[in-house]
């Protein structure tokens, strides 16, 4: 049986297809930090795209973490240069991204294309491009793309691995925010015959020694306050085990599976400034307290990015925001 969506997000889904239908040439990105959401759904929509013979090109910011590059032509997916030429292109598709500016690097690429479609689940957000569907109802992106998707043609089992990795990730193994369409979609993905128990596996069950070698350094900074646990990541510690940005996924899940715990921060010192990951079981609500900060997410998952200040300093600003 097919899942029927509610009337608006239909309505947007006919829209969106219908452009891409009438388009030639199109160029998929998402956000910085890209992460198993963004980039099951780039993949997906750029099967289709490729099925019904159009030109595509997936650009990000940064490279695709280890992680997902079991994922079917996680290979065609470009990173940033200076010098990507995409001035032949005519529409910008931007998944993901609370506003243009989360694409980073990439901003600067797309935004005089001749069209902007913009597709995401956050609750924040601008409402940029020629076209927006935002719905923060859904679970991951990688939801709404799946009814563009079978929009476009019959999904695959490319798209199907793809698709199950975004709304995977993106619900903590569905833990949290899955949506009235959510099993339903599942139950469609896993007809294709894909194997769910392979695909978590890849994601959660095949950790490098570089990024446990992290996670030692990272508990000894484990602090408690209350309801809130904190841990800190500092450049000297990514030097230390030959580690990267990539190596730190699991990390703040793991503060939020401490009994009692109703948040879990996590601080990562980076070349430029401090990144912080926030996680809440529901009760507080995360995404309000990063969005202070001009960041962005989920109630139960939201981050913000500190430029240019000490790891100390943001650890004051964030604790005394959330007393
Ligand atoms: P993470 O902590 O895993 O990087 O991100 C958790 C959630 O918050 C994701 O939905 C992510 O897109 C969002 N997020 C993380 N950092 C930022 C940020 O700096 N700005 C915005 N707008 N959203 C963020
Ligand atoms: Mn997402």
């Amino acid at each position: 049986m097919a899942v029927k969506l509610k009337i608006k997000d239909r309505e947007k889904v006919e829209k969106i297809s219908e452009i891409l239908k009438s388009k030639n040439s199109f160029i998929i990105t998402s956000h910085v930090n890209i992460d198993g959401d963004a980039i099951g759904s780039e993949i997906a929509l750029f099967i289709a795209l490729k099925k019904i013979g159009k030109k595509v090109e997936i650009i990000n910011q940064d490279k695709i973490p280890s992680i997902f590059k079991f994922l079917p032509y996680s290979r065609a997916i470009k990173v940033f240069r200076k010098k990507i030429e995409i001035n032949n292109f005519e529409v910008g598709i931007v998944i993901d991204c609370g506003s243009l500016d989360r694409t980073g690097k990439i901003k600067e690429l797309i935004k005089n294309l001749p069209f902007i479609i913009n597709i995401d689940h956050h609750l924040t957000n601008s409402e940029f491009g020629d076209i927006n569907w935002g719905n923060p109802s859904f679970s991951s992106s990688g939801e709404m793309i799946y009814f563009i998707c079978k929009k476009l043609t019959k999904i695959n089992r490319n798209q199907a691995i793809c698709l199950y990795t975004s709304i995977l990730y993106d619900t903590c193994c569905f833990v949290h925010h899955l949506s009235d369409y959510t099993l339903d979609v599942i139950k469609d993905l896993i007809s294709k015959k894909i194997e769910p128990e392979k695909i978590a596996q890849k994601i959660f069950y095949e950790k490098s020694i570089k990024s446990v070698n992290l996670f030692k350094f990272a508990l000894e900074t484990l602090k408690f306050d209350k309801k809130i646990c904190s841990m800190k990541i500092t450049k000297e510690m990514f030097k230390k085990v030959h580690a990267k940005e990539e190596h730190t996924e699991g990390f703040v899940e793991f503060l939020i599976s401490i009994k009692g715990v109703e948040v879990g921060i996590l601080f990562k010192e980076k070349e430029n400034g401090v990144k912080v990951s926030m996680r809440s079981k529901g009760n507080i609500d995360v995404e309000n307290m990063a969005k202070k900060f001009g960041g962005g997410g989920h109630r139960e998952a939201a981050g913000c990015f500190f430029e240019n200040r000490e790891i100390e300093e943001v650890e004051h600003l964030i604790m005394k925001e959330l007393k």
